[in-house]
């Protein structure tokens, strides 16, 4: 692999790819290589490497050895920067993994300060004065509220993060970054001066993060949501090239939508897609009680005419989730879900599935690591943070992995109008 310009460790595979693409819409070759990078792996070169792991909702302990095992595989092909990337709405348990991760990639790196920014405005994603909004309301009163696995109670990202961290967070306002580039090098160092480690940086334009982007140049680590991707543009990074991207861009077999996802944005989706198209529902306490869940799904999905895209999936308003949670537990619940998604994926495309989208993060992990997909090569943008995705190796297949709250009411009719 030629020179390495930014290695990305990211905390789940939508996350993965929602910065993969952004780094590629700003001129970076890019690859997502699935969990920690095996030091004799076959993979592609690139400038950007987005490394994508499960590593949200894991015990801390293997969060943190994660991230620096891959740490590691990036300082040993000399990396230019490192970014720590999490989820715009810093999705976090109560004990939380972002702060333990990120004061592992600190110590490590030898980084004096590294800056805090979830923000996404294109996705509607801001942060004023130190809180995060979604969309025109706080973090804690968005649907992140009811996350099955993070629910997101309060806004103040210094406050989320010195509740995981064993450093000190300090804040660049927008009345700084509004200021340009300079002000908020200067404020960065001030705050590093003051024994802070983390900055949270205002960002509630797009262009703030270009602003932000210019004093990050030599940052050996930054975190942050996707977004910051889009201040980091290089103009010489060689642009992707459009000749290989083209390169069996074309795919046959069925399309296929696996949702596990309970988000709002995702619910709004299956209930539009569900309109025009064949759609079978995932009862998690059925699936517990029955074995076979997954096998009847592809019976199913094998009965249904083969010109038009089908979907399955578990997605439940937040009452029908807490009660198949209290039933069964949280964990388990997810789990049920999950192995079922995962092993119709499998299977279907065993039978011809070309086009696959699994929505949500969790979810798409699963789907993934079933798949025994190791690396994924990234193709057009179908949403903001969402490109599809082309896997490296024997799988003929094209993947779009979506975020629970990522993409349009009619995401899925447009990622299938979307050429890869
Ligand atoms: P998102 O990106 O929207 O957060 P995820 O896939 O990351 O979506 O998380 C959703 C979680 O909810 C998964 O662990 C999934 O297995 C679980 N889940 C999905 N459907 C149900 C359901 N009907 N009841 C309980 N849990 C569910």
């Amino acid at each position: 692999m030629s020179e390495l310009s930014i290695g990305v460790i990211a905390d789940d595979f939508t996350g993965a790819t929602d910065i993969a693409g952004l780094l590629k819409r700003v001129g970076y070759r890019v690859i997502q290589i699935i969990g920690v990078p095996e030091d004799d792996g076959d993979y592609p070169s690139a400038d950007a490497v987005v490394v994508a792991l499960k590593s949200r909702t894991a015990p801390v302990g293997d969060a943190v050895s994660e991230s620096l095992a891959a740490l590691d595989w990036f300082e040993r092909r000399g990396v230019r920067q490192v970014i720590f990337k999490y989820c715009s709405t810093f999705d976090s348990t109560a004990d939380g993994n972002i702060g333990p991760v990120a004061d592992a990639l600190l110590e490590k790196t030898g980084e004096e300060i590294a800056i805090i920014c979830p923000a996404f405005p294109e996705n509607g994603r801001t942060i004023y004065n130190g809180h995060l909004f979604v969309g025109d309301v706080l973090l804690e009163n968005s649907s992140m509220r009811d996350h099955p696995l993070t629910p997101m109670r309060r806004s103040d990202l210094a406050g989320l993060m010195q509740a995981q961290s064993r450093h000190s967070t300090g804040l660049v306002p927008f009345r700084v970054v509004e200021r340009g580039a300079e002000a908020v090098r200067q404020a960065l160092s001030d705050l590093q001066r003051s024994g802070h480690r983390y900055a949270v940086v205002d960002a509630i334009r797009d262009a703030d993060l270009l602003t932000i982007g210019s004093p990050l140049r030599d940052a050996r680590l930054m975190t942050g949501g996707s977004g910051i991707a889009l201040g980091l543009g290089r103009g010489d990074v060689a642009a992707a090239d459009p000749a290989r991207s083209a390169e069996g861009s074309s795919i046959s077999g069925r399309d296929l939508v696996l949702s596990g996802s309970c988000s709002e944005r995702t619910r709004e989706q299956v209930a539009h897609f569900r309109k025009s198209y064949p759609a079978l529902q995932l009862d998690p306490l059925a699936l517990a009680s029955e074995p076979g869940g997954a096998q009847r799904a592809l019976e199913w999905i094998a009965d249904q005419p083969s010109d038009g895209p089908v979907l399955v999936y578990s997605t439940e308003d937040p009452a029908g989730v807490r009660a198949a949670q209290d039933a069964l537990g949280v964990a388990a619940a997810g789990k049920i879900v999950e192995d079922a998604l995962a092993a119709i994926a499998v299977g279907a495309t065993g039978a011809g599935v070309g086009r696959l989208i699994a929505a949500g993060g969790e979810t798409s992990g699963a789907i993934v690591k079933a798949l025994g997909v190791t690396w994924l090569e990234i193709g057009t943008e179908i949403a903001p943070g969402v490109p599809w995705t082309r896997p490296g190796g024997e799988t003929p297949i094209h993947l779009a992995l979506k975020s629970g709250n990522f993409g349009g009411p009619r995401f899925f009719e447009d990622a299938f109008a979307t050429p890869f």
